[in-house]
């Protein structure tokens, strides 16, 4: 991944054919190309990043280059060239002719082989772990929404000089360091996209995990006790490298942003950034769930980092880059991320069932898991699971969520198969061997179904094709019976439902999404409805308790308004179709079944 192109390879040894041929002095040698950013940031509070950047040596006589349109593992078209101002190239005191052909691409026209520098500005003010940010406390980046790279040369390496804003002390990348002050080294620009940077006074905490030191950088208030952050964090990693067994790291950086709210991560090759509410590690529960983002993320250096779809590396920065298999990279990374939480003891055998018994009652309950399949929500994820509207949760299934079960069926079939020898952990180490070590590249999705079927010594095209690539309810009543376990599911609630969810965010009680085949659906109410009166009363905390749910055949009249009209509706409660499926022990079971219960556990 990190090799140079055969491009960079060609003139460089063209420029050594021409040094080795040709006397001394007849004539200048081709110059191989180079390639120096800048960073800097002289009015943090304006929100600018300024970026310079020095190239030379190039053949041509002129040079395009671009700006991603996304960020490698957050698969949305996010046009980072929009915050783009100010772009200007010059070679020495020649202003040179800069032409836009398209959103996220300029062409530069130089001299042959002369060095020249483009310079512009960032507008970096979106914190989030995918995006740019920086005002008067700290910086945050991407390289994919703030760097730029020579379109013939993604695979050139580059240095990166970072000059941090007044007072500010930390720059945190994990990139590696070079000679010079804040100045790092980058072997292509897929690492360097790969690779985010956190600018500013954080607190830095260390901790050695596999042999590999492990830096975190905490930006912003928060109130937890390090020692046993540390630890914990420790222990996540540890057992995340159980699962594959193999560490490619020398280093590893966590960003992690404490915010007013936040919750969720995004993996690099050799980092991950994580938003946390900066509460979160107040209660056992938002404890535990940041040691579930850290195993989530951390997982990713093996999963989607390494082990991938061939689609996702290298990548394509303009352009959507098209998978059928985020159920693998994300849902089977949310499966192990509590896998691996269960394994280390963050959370106990009991905590896990019950939440692997939430997972199905979530995926169960969305009208979506019956339109959309796995496969499906990942290849569409740009369009729609990055995209939702109010009808998502009718057409839509998560991949993460799916994923997930697809996991938990995967592994409790390989260790039935194999009489509890192997599961799927033995899966992720044989594609890592196979086709990260080996092979360098992704694997196909009859490549992933023929590693499951090598592992467990039978096939389960069945199953992919109908649970996978279809939408085929997913049989847990067999399968975890493998393990001494059954799934049991009672209603939700006796009382009737709506169908309808509400909100009042905005405050205006608003109806936010109808459910397929409820009574609002059928009735004709519409998200977006804004509710006015119920049963003749203004909404009220008493009032609003009726749309929550009563006795099935009762009416509820609303009042509306759409497009400035009012409207009246009359619904009728239908019975709650939604399931609460709980997990629990079979009494007595058989030696078989625990040998398989202990090696889906990890034990
Ligand atoms: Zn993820």
């Amino acid at each position: 991944m990190l090799k140079k192109s055969p491009v960079v390879l060609r003139l460089a040894a063209a420029a050594a054919l021409l040094a080795a041929g040709r006397p001394a002095g007849a004539r200048p040698a081709a110059t191989v190309p180079t390639l120096r950013y800048t960073l800097a940031m002289p009015a943090p509070q304006s929100h600018y990043f300024e970026v310079k950047t020095d190239l030379g040596g190039f053949l041509a006589d002129y040079t395009d280059v671009k700006m991603p349109v996304w960020a490698p593992g957050s698969y949305l078209v996010r046009e980072y060239a929009k915050n783009v101002e100010g772009f200007e190239a010059r070679s020495g005191s020649q202003r040179l002719a800069v032409e836009k052909i398209n959103k996220n691409t300029w062409r530069v026209r130089h001299p042959k082989q002369a060095n020249f520098q483009i310079s512009y500005r960032v507008y970096a003010f979106e914190l989030s772990v995918r995006t740019s940010f920086i005002d008067g406390d700290h910086g945050y980046l991407n390289g994919s929404s703030v760097f730029m790279y020579p379109a013939d040369n993604k695979m050139l390496g580059s240095t990166v000089v970072v000059q941090p804003a007044a007072g500010w002390a930390q720059v945190s990348t994990p990139l590696r360091p070079a000679t010079g002050k804040f100045t790092y080294k980058a072997a292509s620009y897929d690492e360097l996209a790969d690779s985010p940077m956190e600018i500013g006074n954080q607190k830095m905490l260390e901790f050695t995990a596999n042999g590999t030191p492990h830096q975190v950088a905490m930006y912003g208030t928060y109130s937890t006790d390090d020692a046993k952050l540390v630890a914990d964090m420790k222990r996540v990693c540890e057992e995340a490298h159980r699962v594959v067994g193999q560490n490619p790291l020398d280093h590893y950086l966590f960003i992690v942003h404490n915010l007013e709210r936040g919750g969720g991560g995004l993996e690099h090759l050799y980092s991950t950034t994580l938003e946390v509410g900066r509460t979160t590690y107040g209660t056992e529960a938002g404890y535990k769930s940041f040691l579930g983002l850290v195993a989530h993320e951390y997982f990713h250096l093996w999963n989607v980092k390494r082990i991938r779809p061939v689609a996702l590396g290298p990548f394509n920065y303009d352009q959507e880059n098209y998978t059928h298999m985020l159920w693998v990279s994300e849902g089977m990374t949310e499966y192990y991320s509590k896998q691996i939480n269960e394994r280390a003891g963050v959370i106990s055998k009991e905590e896990y069932l019950g939440k692997l018994g939430n997972a199905i009652t979530e995926v169960e309950n969305t009208p979506g898991n019956r339109i959309q399949s796995a496969a499906e929500s990942s290849f569409d994820a740009w369009i729609k699971y990055y995209r939702p509207n109010e009808n998502a949760i009718n057409t839509q299934i998560s991949y993460y969520s799916k994923g997930d079960l697809i996991g938990t069926w995967l592994d409790l079939n390989i260790a039935e198969a194999t009489k509890g020898e192997k599961h799927l952990d033995d899966v992720f180490q044989l594609l890592y061997d196979t086709y990260y070590k080996k092979a360098g590249r992704g694997f196909t999705d009859q490549e992933f179904q023929d590693a499951v079927a090598t592992v467990a010594s039978r096939r389960y095209d069945d199953f992919f094709q109908n649970s996978v690539y279809g939408t085929k309810p997913i049989d847990f009543n067999t399968t975890l019976g493998y393990a001494g376990l059954a799934l049991t599911n009672t209603p939700l609630s006796t009382d009737g439902t709506l169908g309808a969810n509400f909100s009042n965010r905005t405050g205006k009680l608003l109806v936010a999404n109808v459910i397929r085949d409820g009574a609002a659906w059928n009735t004709g109410l519409s998200a977006t409805d804004e509710v006015l009166f119920i049963n003749g009363a203004a909404p009220s905390d008493e009032t609003v308790k009726t749309l929550l749910g009563g006795p099935v055949g009762s009416e509820v009249k609303l009042q509306v308004r759409r497009d400035g009209l009012t409207r009246d509706v009359v619904l009728k409660m239908l019975p709650n179709p939604d399931r609460k499926y709980t997990i629990q022990p079979l009494p007595n079971p058989t030696a078989a079944q625990q040998k398989v219960l202990a090696k889906w556990l990890g034990k």
